[in-house]
Protein backbone atom coordinates (compact mmCIF):
# COMPACT_ATOMS: atom_id res chain seq x y z
CA UNK A 1 0.00 0.00 0.00
CA UNK A 2 1.46 3.67 -0.78
CA UNK A 3 0.71 5.66 2.07
CA UNK A 4 -0.57 9.30 0.84
CA UNK A 5 -0.12 12.63 3.17
CA UNK A 6 -3.52 12.58 5.07
CA UNK A 7 -3.79 16.36 6.45
CA UNK A 8 -6.81 15.13 8.78
CA UNK A 9 -7.75 16.84 11.35
CA UNK A 10 -8.44 13.52 13.19
CA UNK A 11 -8.69 10.84 12.98
CA UNK A 12 -5.21 11.22 12.00
CA UNK A 13 -2.45 8.90 10.59
CA UNK A 14 -0.67 6.70 13.50
CA UNK A 15 3.34 5.82 12.78
CA UNK A 16 3.61 2.83 10.57
CA UNK A 17 5.29 0.84 13.09
CA UNK A 18 2.22 1.14 14.97
CA UNK A 19 -0.26 -0.17 12.97
CA UNK A 20 2.34 -3.29 11.74
CA UNK A 21 2.52 -3.92 15.34
CA UNK A 22 -1.54 -3.57 15.97
CA UNK A 23 -2.35 -6.15 13.04
CA UNK A 24 -0.35 -8.53 14.55
CA UNK A 25 -1.88 -7.65 17.45
CA UNK A 26 -5.19 -8.04 15.99
CA UNK A 27 -4.57 -11.59 14.63
CA UNK A 28 -2.69 -12.71 18.02
CA UNK A 29 -1.39 -11.03 21.34
CA UNK A 30 0.86 -12.22 23.33
CA UNK A 31 1.07 -16.09 22.53
CA UNK A 32 -2.44 -16.91 23.46
CA UNK A 33 -4.23 -18.14 20.44
CA UNK A 34 -6.47 -15.13 20.94
CA UNK A 35 -6.80 -12.12 18.85
CA UNK A 36 -6.59 -8.35 20.72
CA UNK A 37 -10.09 -8.21 19.47
CA UNK A 38 -11.00 -11.27 21.46
CA UNK A 39 -9.21 -11.49 25.28
CA UNK A 40 -11.20 -10.65 28.26
CA UNK A 41 -10.23 -7.01 29.86
CA UNK A 42 -10.46 -8.91 33.15
CA UNK A 43 -7.46 -11.39 32.18
CA UNK A 44 -4.06 -11.14 32.69
CA UNK A 45 -3.41 -10.39 28.78
CA UNK A 46 -4.90 -7.34 28.86
CA UNK A 47 -4.35 -6.67 32.46
CA UNK A 48 -0.70 -6.19 31.52
CA UNK A 49 -1.17 -3.96 28.82
CA UNK A 50 -3.52 -1.66 30.65
CA UNK A 51 -1.52 -1.08 33.45
CA UNK A 52 1.39 -1.08 31.23
CA UNK A 53 0.01 1.93 29.30
CA UNK A 54 -1.33 3.65 32.67
CA UNK A 55 2.17 3.89 33.44
CA UNK A 56 3.81 4.57 30.21
CA UNK A 57 1.30 7.69 29.92
CA UNK A 58 2.46 9.42 33.17
CA UNK A 59 6.09 8.88 32.13
CA UNK A 60 6.08 10.44 28.84
CA UNK A 61 4.47 13.12 30.47
CA UNK A 62 6.67 13.43 33.15
CA UNK A 63 3.79 12.70 36.08
CA UNK A 64 4.15 10.70 39.18
CA UNK A 65 1.83 8.22 39.78
CA UNK A 66 1.52 8.82 43.42
CA UNK A 67 0.06 12.45 42.32
CA UNK A 68 -2.02 11.32 39.14
CA UNK A 69 -4.70 9.31 37.64
CA UNK A 70 -5.09 8.07 34.55
CA UNK A 71 -8.48 7.00 33.72
CA UNK A 72 -9.54 5.16 29.86
CA UNK A 73 -13.19 6.13 29.26
CA UNK A 74 -15.39 6.26 26.51
CA UNK A 75 -18.09 9.12 24.84
CA UNK A 76 -14.99 11.29 23.68
CA UNK A 77 -13.65 14.33 24.34
CA UNK A 78 -17.41 15.70 23.61
CA UNK A 79 -18.42 13.43 27.02
CA UNK A 80 -15.50 15.16 28.73
CA UNK A 81 -17.35 19.01 28.35
CA UNK A 82 -20.08 17.50 30.26
CA UNK A 83 -18.65 15.67 32.71
CA UNK A 84 -16.42 17.87 34.32
CA UNK A 85 -19.16 20.50 35.45
CA UNK A 86 -21.29 17.33 36.20
CA UNK A 87 -18.16 16.49 38.94
CA UNK A 88 -16.87 19.72 39.94
CA UNK A 89 -19.82 22.41 39.17
CA UNK A 90 -22.97 22.93 41.06
CA UNK A 91 -25.62 25.65 41.41
CA UNK A 92 -24.60 29.14 43.28
CA UNK A 93 -20.66 27.48 42.29
CA UNK A 94 -18.45 29.70 39.05
CA UNK A 95 -15.92 27.58 36.75
CA UNK A 96 -13.75 30.69 34.79
CA UNK A 97 -13.45 29.06 31.06
CA UNK A 98 -11.42 30.87 28.33
CA UNK A 99 -12.86 30.94 24.85
CA UNK A 100 -11.08 30.17 21.91
CA UNK A 101 -12.59 28.49 19.68
CA UNK A 102 -15.44 26.19 18.76
CA UNK A 103 -14.46 23.87 21.25
CA UNK A 104 -14.38 25.76 23.78
CA UNK A 105 -17.81 27.31 23.22
CA UNK A 106 -19.16 23.79 22.99
CA UNK A 107 -17.68 23.06 26.27
CA UNK A 108 -19.04 26.16 28.21
CA UNK A 109 -22.53 25.28 26.81
CA UNK A 110 -22.28 22.07 28.89
CA UNK A 111 -20.96 23.63 31.90
CA UNK A 112 -23.60 26.14 31.80
CA UNK A 113 -26.27 23.69 32.60
CA UNK A 114 -24.83 22.71 35.96
CA UNK A 115 -23.86 26.42 37.65
CA UNK A 116 -22.26 29.41 36.71
CA UNK A 117 -20.00 30.00 33.41
CA UNK A 118 -17.52 33.13 33.67
CA UNK A 119 -16.09 33.77 30.46
CA UNK A 120 -12.54 34.90 31.58
CA UNK A 121 -10.70 35.66 28.51
CA UNK A 122 -12.28 35.28 24.87
CA UNK A 123 -10.81 35.84 21.38
CA UNK A 124 -14.01 35.60 19.52
CA UNK A 125 -13.99 39.30 18.89
CA UNK A 126 -10.73 38.59 16.66
CA UNK A 127 -12.60 35.26 14.76
CA UNK A 128 -10.78 33.35 17.54
CA UNK A 129 -7.05 34.22 15.52
CA UNK A 130 -5.15 34.47 19.10
CA UNK A 131 -4.45 33.58 22.61
CA UNK A 132 -5.95 35.69 24.97
CA UNK A 133 -3.57 37.61 27.43
CA UNK A 134 -6.13 39.64 29.19
CA UNK A 135 -7.90 37.57 31.91
CA UNK A 136 -10.30 38.51 34.57
CA UNK A 137 -10.35 35.18 36.42
CA UNK A 138 -12.99 35.19 39.56
CA UNK A 139 -10.95 34.28 42.62
CA UNK A 140 -13.72 31.68 43.51
CA UNK A 141 -14.07 29.69 40.24
CA UNK A 142 -13.82 25.76 40.95
CA UNK A 143 -11.50 25.65 38.18
CA UNK A 144 -10.11 27.89 35.33
CA UNK A 145 -10.75 25.41 31.54
CA UNK A 146 -8.65 26.20 28.56
CA UNK A 147 -8.41 24.70 25.12
CA UNK A 148 -4.56 24.11 24.99
CA UNK A 149 -4.89 23.96 21.35
CA UNK A 150 -7.56 24.46 19.06
CA UNK A 151 -8.18 22.70 16.27
CA UNK A 152 -10.63 24.33 13.93
CA UNK A 153 -9.20 27.75 13.94
CA UNK A 154 -5.30 26.90 14.78
CA UNK A 155 -3.87 28.73 17.97
CA UNK A 156 -2.11 27.41 20.56
CA UNK A 157 -1.24 27.99 24.52
CA UNK A 158 2.66 28.26 24.15
CA UNK A 159 2.40 29.84 27.67
CA UNK A 160 -0.11 28.35 29.85
CA UNK A 161 -2.22 30.93 31.94
CA UNK A 162 -1.64 31.82 35.70
CA UNK A 163 -4.96 30.97 37.83
CA UNK A 164 -3.40 32.12 41.22
CA UNK A 165 -4.07 28.80 43.12
CA UNK A 166 -7.20 27.91 41.16
CA UNK A 167 -7.29 24.83 39.53
CA UNK A 168 -6.23 24.54 35.64
CA UNK A 169 -7.84 22.13 33.79
CA UNK A 170 -7.42 21.80 30.05
CA UNK A 171 -9.02 20.15 26.70
CA UNK A 172 -5.58 18.52 25.46
CA UNK A 173 -7.37 16.89 22.40
CA UNK A 174 -5.37 18.25 19.60
CA UNK A 175 -1.81 18.82 21.09
CA UNK A 176 -1.41 16.07 23.49
CA UNK A 177 2.11 14.84 23.86
CA UNK A 178 2.87 17.08 21.07
CA UNK A 179 5.27 18.82 23.07
CA UNK A 180 7.26 19.42 26.38
CA UNK A 181 4.49 21.03 28.35
CA UNK A 182 4.57 21.08 32.22
CA UNK A 183 1.71 19.00 33.03
CA UNK A 184 1.59 18.95 36.47
CA UNK A 185 0.62 22.70 36.02
CA UNK A 186 -2.97 21.01 35.09
CA UNK A 187 -5.27 19.24 37.70
CA UNK A 188 -7.12 17.57 35.27
CA UNK A 189 -6.88 17.21 31.32
CA UNK A 190 -8.46 15.03 28.76
CA UNK A 191 -7.88 14.15 25.48
CA UNK A 192 -9.97 11.95 22.78
CA UNK A 193 -7.11 9.98 21.27
CA UNK A 194 -7.63 10.41 18.07
CA UNK A 195 -5.09 12.58 16.78
CA UNK A 196 -1.96 11.83 18.70
CA UNK A 197 -2.73 9.25 20.92
CA UNK A 198 -4.21 6.53 19.45
CA UNK A 199 -7.30 5.09 17.57
CA UNK A 200 -11.00 7.40 18.31
CA UNK A 201 -12.65 5.00 20.73
CA UNK A 202 -10.35 6.02 24.00
CA UNK A 203 -10.55 9.86 25.83
CA UNK A 204 -7.60 9.97 28.16
CA UNK A 205 -8.39 11.60 31.50
CA UNK A 206 -5.26 12.62 33.71
CA UNK A 207 -6.02 14.10 36.82
CA UNK A 208 -4.42 14.69 40.64
CA UNK A 209 -6.21 12.49 42.59
CA UNK A 210 -6.70 14.86 45.61
CA UNK A 211 -8.85 16.98 42.93
CA UNK A 212 -10.54 13.57 42.03
CA UNK A 213 -11.53 13.55 46.11
CA UNK A 214 -13.35 16.63 45.45
CA UNK A 215 -15.86 15.46 42.54
CA UNK A 216 -19.40 15.38 43.86
CA UNK A 217 -21.24 12.10 44.92
CA UNK A 218 -24.42 12.91 43.61
CA UNK A 219 -23.34 12.04 39.72
CA UNK A 220 -24.52 8.81 37.96
CA UNK A 221 -21.97 6.06 38.66
CA UNK A 222 -20.84 5.47 34.98
CA UNK A 223 -20.24 9.27 34.95
CA UNK A 224 -18.39 9.63 38.40
CA UNK A 225 -14.63 10.07 38.14
CA UNK A 226 -14.31 8.49 41.26
CA UNK A 227 -16.01 5.81 39.95
CA UNK A 228 -13.01 4.86 37.13
CA UNK A 229 -10.24 6.30 39.63
CA UNK A 230 -11.37 3.52 42.38
CA UNK A 231 -12.12 0.61 39.83
CA UNK A 232 -8.49 1.65 37.41
CA UNK A 233 -10.53 2.07 34.82
CA UNK A 234 -12.30 -1.55 34.77
CA UNK A 235 -15.59 -0.61 36.38
CA UNK A 236 -17.04 -1.35 32.93
CA UNK A 237 -15.27 -3.08 29.54
CA UNK A 238 -12.86 -0.09 28.46
CA UNK A 239 -12.18 0.18 24.78
CA UNK A 240 -10.16 -2.53 24.73
CA UNK A 241 -8.00 -2.47 21.36
CA UNK A 242 -8.10 1.37 21.57
CA UNK A 243 -5.79 1.57 24.96
CA UNK A 244 -3.76 -1.32 23.18
CA UNK A 245 -2.91 0.89 20.11
CA UNK A 246 -2.30 3.82 22.52
CA UNK A 247 0.33 1.50 24.44
CA UNK A 248 1.82 1.07 20.82
CA UNK A 249 1.61 5.01 20.76
CA UNK A 250 3.39 5.46 23.73
CA UNK A 251 6.20 3.09 23.12
CA UNK A 252 7.01 4.18 19.78
CA UNK A 253 7.28 7.82 21.62
CA UNK A 254 9.47 6.89 24.19
CA UNK A 255 11.46 5.38 21.15
CA UNK A 256 11.33 8.77 19.23
CA UNK A 257 13.11 9.93 22.35
CA UNK A 258 10.15 11.62 24.33
CA UNK A 259 8.57 14.38 24.17
CA UNK A 260 11.57 16.59 24.16
CA UNK A 261 12.08 15.01 20.88
CA UNK A 262 9.20 15.02 19.49
CA UNK A 263 9.00 18.56 20.43
CA UNK A 264 11.68 19.56 17.97
CA UNK A 265 10.01 17.38 14.99
CA UNK A 266 7.14 18.90 15.21
CA UNK A 267 8.74 22.57 15.54
CA UNK A 268 10.41 21.98 12.43
CA UNK A 269 7.47 20.17 10.50
CA UNK A 270 5.01 23.26 11.32
CA UNK A 271 8.01 25.69 10.16
CA UNK A 272 8.01 24.78 6.89
CA UNK A 273 4.59 25.45 5.80
CA UNK A 274 4.40 28.42 8.17
CA UNK A 275 7.58 30.09 6.74
CA UNK A 276 6.01 29.16 3.02
CA UNK A 277 2.82 30.95 3.47
CA UNK A 278 4.73 34.09 5.10
CA UNK A 279 6.51 33.82 1.71
CA UNK A 280 4.31 34.94 -1.03
CA UNK A 281 1.55 37.28 1.48
CA UNK A 282 -0.22 38.26 -2.07
CA UNK A 283 -0.73 34.23 -2.44
CA UNK A 284 -1.69 33.46 1.35
CA UNK A 285 -3.61 34.50 4.29
CA UNK A 286 -2.37 32.13 7.07
CA UNK A 287 -5.61 32.82 9.87
CA UNK A 288 -3.26 33.19 12.58
CA UNK A 289 -1.51 36.37 12.52
CA UNK A 290 0.22 36.52 15.61
CA UNK A 291 2.70 34.09 15.07
CA UNK A 292 3.52 32.97 19.21
CA UNK A 293 -0.20 32.03 18.85
CA UNK A 294 0.29 29.47 15.95
CA UNK A 295 -0.32 25.85 16.05
CA UNK A 296 2.13 23.36 15.64
CA UNK A 297 -0.33 21.09 14.62
CA UNK A 298 -2.73 22.69 12.72
CA UNK A 299 -1.99 25.37 9.92
CA UNK A 300 -4.41 27.28 9.10
CA UNK A 301 -4.91 29.76 5.98
CA UNK A 302 -6.98 31.53 3.42
CA UNK A 303 -6.22 31.78 -0.31
CA UNK A 304 -6.39 35.72 -1.08
CA UNK A 305 -8.42 34.89 -3.51
CA UNK A 306 -11.09 32.24 -3.17
CA UNK A 307 -11.62 31.53 -6.55
CA UNK A 308 -8.50 29.77 -6.70
CA UNK A 309 -9.64 27.44 -3.77
CA UNK A 310 -10.64 24.55 -6.13
CA UNK A 311 -7.38 24.40 -8.55
CA UNK A 312 -5.52 24.74 -5.02
CA UNK A 313 -7.26 21.65 -3.96
CA UNK A 314 -6.67 19.98 -7.15
CA UNK A 315 -3.20 20.25 -7.57
CA UNK A 316 -2.80 19.25 -3.55
CA UNK A 317 -4.26 15.89 -4.56
CA UNK A 318 -2.71 15.39 -7.81
CA UNK A 319 0.60 15.29 -4.89
CA UNK A 320 -0.69 12.26 -3.02
CA UNK A 321 -1.96 15.75 -0.42
CA UNK A 322 -5.54 14.90 1.20
CA UNK A 323 -7.39 16.23 3.78
CA UNK A 324 -6.60 19.58 3.33
CA UNK A 325 -9.94 21.69 3.11
CA UNK A 326 -10.73 23.75 6.15
CA UNK A 327 -13.29 22.94 8.62
CA UNK A 328 -16.93 23.88 7.26
CA UNK A 329 -17.39 26.48 9.89
CA UNK A 330 -14.32 28.85 8.69
CA UNK A 331 -13.62 27.68 5.56
CA UNK A 332 -10.13 27.48 3.59
CA UNK A 333 -7.56 25.40 4.24
CA UNK A 334 -6.00 23.63 7.08
CA UNK A 335 -3.10 20.87 7.25
CA UNK A 336 -3.20 19.07 10.35
CA UNK A 337 0.13 17.65 11.04
CA UNK A 338 0.20 15.34 14.47
CA UNK A 339 2.93 13.54 15.65
CA UNK A 340 2.97 11.07 13.16
CA UNK A 341 2.79 12.89 10.15
CA UNK A 342 5.68 12.53 8.19
CA UNK A 343 8.74 15.78 7.64
CA UNK A 344 8.30 14.46 3.75
CA UNK A 345 4.80 15.74 3.78
CA UNK A 346 5.58 18.94 5.14
CA UNK A 347 7.83 19.61 2.51
CA UNK A 348 5.58 18.47 0.16
CA UNK A 349 3.23 20.94 1.03
CA UNK A 350 5.84 23.72 1.48
CA UNK A 351 6.99 23.09 -2.01
CA UNK A 352 3.72 22.98 -3.25
CA UNK A 353 2.84 26.59 -1.89
CA UNK A 354 5.76 27.95 -3.67
CA UNK A 355 5.01 26.51 -6.60
CA UNK A 356 0.55 27.57 -6.57
CA UNK A 357 2.29 30.68 -5.50
CA UNK A 358 4.47 31.62 -8.35
CA UNK A 359 1.56 31.07 -10.92
CA UNK A 360 -1.94 30.86 -8.94
CA UNK A 361 -3.98 31.94 -11.72
CA UNK A 362 -3.02 28.97 -14.13
N1 LIG B 1 -11.87 19.19 21.68
C1 LIG B 1 -11.00 19.42 20.67
C2 LIG B 1 -9.93 20.45 20.86
C3 LIG B 1 -11.11 18.73 19.47
O1 LIG B 1 -10.25 18.96 18.48
C4 LIG B 1 -12.14 17.77 19.31
C5 LIG B 1 -12.29 17.00 18.07
O2 LIG B 1 -11.69 17.27 17.07
C6 LIG B 1 -13.02 17.57 20.38
C7 LIG B 1 -12.84 18.29 21.55
C8 LIG B 1 -14.13 16.58 20.30
O3 LIG B 1 -13.61 15.32 20.45
P1 LIG B 1 -14.48 14.00 20.33
O4 LIG B 1 -14.87 13.88 18.90
O5 LIG B 1 -13.52 12.95 20.81
O6 LIG B 1 -15.65 14.14 21.21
Amino acid sequence: MERIYNFSAGPAMLPLPVLEEASKGVLEIQNSGMSILEVSHRGKHYEAIHYDTIQRVLSVLSLSPEEFDVLFLGGGASLQFAMLPMNFLRAGQTADYINTGEWAVKAISEAKRFGTVNIAGTSEDRRYSYIPTELHLSPSARYVHITTNNTIEGTEWHTLPETNGVPLVADCSSDIFALERDYSRFHLFYAGAQKNAGPAGVTLVVARKEFLQQAADDVPTILSYKTHAKANSLYNTPPVFAIYVMNLVMKWIEAQGGLKTIEAHNRQKAALIYDALDAHPDVYDPTVTQKADRSLMNVTFRLKNPEWEAAFLEGAKARKMEGLKGHRSVGGFRASIYNAFPIEGCQALADYLHAFAANPTS
